[in-house]
């Protein structure tokens, strides 16, 4: 058994033309044409799959849509696998982005609809309708005899997911499906959850997703596979949705899980206040050198007469060309170092980076890496600026990511569990 990774699309794509020298495009670039995915720029595709959400699609709620309606209409009308030119050893999922919904009464979609949306976009895998609790109370399973701790908005949620797994099961059975349907259990406790796996598990459903599990714990997670595992029967597969934990993720498959999603790898490329770059065994800060145009807060101070435009451009050109410098060994450390400081003081007087930022670049992790993105880019996939440096970093992150949990998975199958134990259905 494996544990496949399924990276969350939210059409992350970077323009193969980019100029880093010059930060210029090619002008002849059509975006959805030319601009590649992870799996077509790096050498080795760096998950097993894509989890496609109807909610990042047609843009429910806040979110808006990531495609355009040519977009849209061009992923059901030719199917996911050629729509993201997919190799064919990878898979597809799809499912309903319940996050996005998370704060309606009901869900916004109903199940022959994302039925409907799942056999046009021909996933292989495709999860039902759910909604997701807000919140997570382990105490709540010693309950007092007589008194229901549980909020009644909690179980409504359980139960509506519940009902649609139901529905959506009962219509891939009726319908002409292909992909293999997966029912969501929601939960706020580990016994909450082991009591929604039973229940998918008398409707027929052989493959499970766990949902509601981003805010939780790695600690909080294993007490709920523990306790699904003393109810789960042997053939059925977990699928975890949205991980933000992953580190520890490979020690899952004890539990039966077979997969799970995340963009975290991507998001934490220039989301996150310091693991921006990743490397086997540890992060890296990615040093910061913003674009003075186009950044609202540096042009408003620019404006209002604290800062002079000419001397703020001169010192994002010196840090640049000074990173650049050091990056094919022209420059000693401390030299570029003090340009990336002076212009930190410019546009984020209050940070404290500097050991950070000489750790990265004493280390020259992107040296040692093998990935297309930083054998082709070098140093600049640890700068952060602007969409292209930041995409390829969440790309290189991908490929390390990837790499870590075939090591760990590996060092896993050496000990497995029997298949069937006593006592199971
Ligand atoms: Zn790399």
């Amino acid at each position: 058994m494996s544990m496949k990774f399924f990276f969350a699309d939210s059409q992350d794509t970077v323009d193969p033309s980019f100029d880093f020298e010059a930060e210029s495009r090619s002008e002849w670039r059509i975006r959805q044409r030319d601009d590649v995915y992870p799996h077509e720029l790096l050498a080795k595709p760096p998950y097993d799959g894509i989890l496609i959400s109807k909610a990042i699609v047609d843009g429910n709620g806040a979110d808006g849509s990531r495609y355009s309606l040519a977009q849209r209409q061009r992923l059901r009308r030719q199917g996911a696998r050629s729509f993201f030119r997919l190799p064919a050893l990878l898979e597809t999922m799809g499912d309903c982005g319940a996050f996005s919904y998370i704060r309606e009464e009901v869900p916004p979609f109903r199940p022959e609809d994302v039925a409907d949306f799942y056999v046009d976009c021909q996933f292989d895998y495709g999860i039902s309708v759910d909604h997701v609790i807000l919140g997570y109370q382990a105490s709540f399973d010693a309950g007092l005899p007589g008194l229901d701790p549980v909020p009644a908005e909690w179980r409504r949620r359980q139960e509506i997911t519940l009902e649609l797994a139901s529905e959506f099961l009962r219509l891939c059975r009726s319908g002409d499906v292909r992909f293999i349907p997966l029912g969501v259990a929601q939960g706020w406790s580990p016994r909450s959850y082991s009591v929604a796996v039973e229940k998918l598990q008398a409707m027929g459903y052989s493959r499970i997703a766990l949902g509601g599990m981003v805010p939780l714990k790695t600690h909080a997670i294993l007490r709920c596979l523990e306790s699904i595992d003393s109810v789960r029967c042997s053939n059925v597969q977990l699928h975890l949705l949205g991980v933000t934990r992953c580190a520890q993720i490979a020690h899952f498959q004890k539990y039966g899980v077979t997969s799970f999603d995340s963009t975290s790898p991507m998001r934490q490329a220039f989301k996150d206040g310091k693991d921006n770059y990743y490397t086997l065994n540890r992060t890296y800060l990615a040093i910061r050198v913003p674009q003075v145009e186009g950044n609202p807060a540096l042009q408003a101070r620019i404006r209002a007469g604290e800062l002079k435009q000419e001397q703020v451009l001169r010192l994002e050109r010196a840090c640049l060309s000074a990173l650049r410098e050091y990056g094919s060994g022209m420059l000693p450390v401390d030299t570029a170092l003090e340009h990336v400081l002076a212009y930190e003081r410019v546009h984020h007087p209050d940070a404290r980076r500097e050991e950070m930022y000489r750790e990265v670049l004493s280390d020259r992790p992107w040296d040692s890496c093998l990935c297309t993105v930083c054998r082709s880019i070098g140093i600049h996939v640890v700068i952060f600026r602007g969409t292209e440096r930041n995409k390829r970093r969440g790309f290189h992150n991908l490929s390390v990511f990837y790499q870590r949990l075939g090591s760990q998975a590996q060092r896993r199958s050496v000990k497995t569990r029997p298949v069937v134990a006593a006592g199971r259905r």
